[in-house]
């Protein structure tokens, strides 16, 4: 069960933001907004957006209540938000 969400974020083959195709040992990074994998290219763009703290500040808040009944391992799926991660991994 806690492998679940790991398999379709973490080895996504497209960004959810830009379509531009995803490598498995390609970075990616969960967005804050809607959760989706996407490229380094749409978080740093991401990461200009002007409630972007404010938003990810409650993302993590909500996240680490809403995950720990449904996954294993909130903490590893938050942080995906902010630490990129491959496919590989793990
Ligand atoms: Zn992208």
């Amino acid at each position: 069960m806690a492998q679940t969400w790991e398999k379709g974020l973490s080895c996504a083959v497209s960004c959810a933001a830009c379509n531009g195709a995803l490598a498995p040992d390609e970075k990616r990074i969960l967005s804050v907004y809607d959760h989706r994998p996407i490229c380094m290219a749409c978080k740093e763009e991401e990461q200009g957006r002007p409630d972007y703290e404010a938003v990810s500040r409650e993302m993590l808040g909500q996240c680490m209540i809403d995950t720990e009944v449904m996954y294993g391992d909130p903490g590893g799926y938050c942080f995906y938000h902010f630490y990129p991660f491959t496919c590989k991994s793990g």
